[in-house]
């Protein structure tokens, strides 16, 4: 058995390694590019959500390396999540494309599904299996951690580039950490090699948060690498939603303290409870980048994201109440470069002019 899974951002790293721990062979796809989307594309129907597409097409060339089973998760809630798995394989069987699929649902409400999927797939002792669980939270962790640190040196950074540079060096260091104290040195390491890099002189910087439907945040080829782009035009930028606290919400239930927004606490009055994905989290982590004093928010959000378009609707209100600036964009196929870099400018002008006039 050979199994592969949905790319989405540095989720490739945890998976790997919680996989390989229950002693299966992996094929990690490749990371997503135009061709990944373009394979996607081609199969699925035009309607369908981005990041159905896109992960159709991670499947495709995960095919072309030999992989033959699909690990995913699988969903709940009132939008389209539920039904990803069956329209994959459906597509993949009109197109001949042999694969076993195992659909993980969510453990809370299928706990002994979950259980005895688990224990299809498992080839080792259960310790085995427990401790590469633990060392893709902890790699998890250490992704994030150093992701924010590079979004923090972008804008500052003399010569653009570096920080990213010397983060692709710490996802190699991270991929071959085989125990805690080796990530730990990855960390610290590269946190050493960050706080070496030259900085500028003092430039005028605008922090903005991006929250939104968990793929288009965390997977820069479909939001056309919207977080360098902000860094290149002077924005420190801080994400609503991580790869840690996605995996906690969703396979810990959040039982682990990790910092963060609480969209049960900040999103009413303006929404009041979970609508599918991840509407409900951008309407309460808008209000608390808000409260932070941050210059403004952009929403990212699939075309026809229903969760998202739910919480778009309420953002005028946001904006009202709690004076923050947001640009909601709708990322797709179609979406071009040169049209998101110019909203982008648009935007960040009208943040910098908003910051002057307030401080005059
Ligand atoms: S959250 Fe949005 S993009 Fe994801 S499945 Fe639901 S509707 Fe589609």
């Amino acid at each position: 058995m050979k199994v592969t899974f949905p790319h989405m951002g540095h989720l490739w790293l945890v998976l790997k390694v919680v996989l390989e721990g229950i002693g299966l062979e992996v094929v990690v796809p490749p990371p997503c590019t135009r061709r990944t989307l373009e394979l996607g594309v081609r199969h699925a129907p035009e309607s369908a959500c981005l990041p159905l597409k896109v992960n159709l097409g991670n499947f495709l060339e995960a095919k072309e390396q030999g992989a033959d089973t699909i690990v995913m998760a699988g969903g709940v809630g009132p939008c389209r999540i539920g039904y990803y798995a069956q329209v994959q394989q459906e597509i993949l069987r009109d197109i001949n494309c042999d694969y076993e699929m195992v659909v993980f649902e969510p453990p809370d409400a299928h706990f002994s599904e979950v259980r005895d999927k688990v224990k299809y797939l498992n080839r080792r002792p259960w310790q085995e299996g427990v401790h590469g669980v633990i060392l893709g939270w902890q790699k998890a962790c250490a992704v994030d951690d150093l992701e924010q640190e590079v979004q923090r040196l972008r804008p500052r950074e003399a010569s653009p580039g570096q920080a990213d540079a010397v983060f692709q060096q710490a996802l190699a260091a991270l991929d071959s950490a085989a125990n805690r104290k080796a990530i730990k040195r990855a960390v610290k390491e590269t946190k050493a090699t960050l706080a070496a890099i030259p900085r500028q002189a003092d430039a005028p910087l605008l922090r903005v948060g991006i929250v939104g439907e968990i793929y288009t945040v965390l997977e820069p080829l479909v939001n056309l690498n919207i977080e360098k782009r902000l860094g290149s035009l002077g924005v420190e930028v801080v994400r609503g939603l991580f790869l840690s606290r996605w995996i906690n919400d969703n396979l810990f239930k959040g039982l682990l303290p990790l910092p963060g927004h609480h969209p049960e606490k900040t999103a009413p009055p303006f929404l009041n409870h979970f609508v599918g994905g991840h509407g409900w989290e951008s309407v309460g982590d808008t209000v608390a980048f808000a409260r932070q004093g941050y210059d403004g928010v952009i929403q990212l959000a699939p075309l026809t994201c229903m969760p998202e378009i739910v919480a778009h609707s309420v953002m005028p209100a946001v904006q009202r109440a709690q004076g923050i600036p947001v640009m909601t964009i709708y990322l797709d196929e179609q979406t071009g470069e040169a049209g998101l870099q110019t909203r982008l400018e648009a935007f960040v002008d009208m943040l910098h002019w908003q910051k002057r006039k307030r401080a005059i």
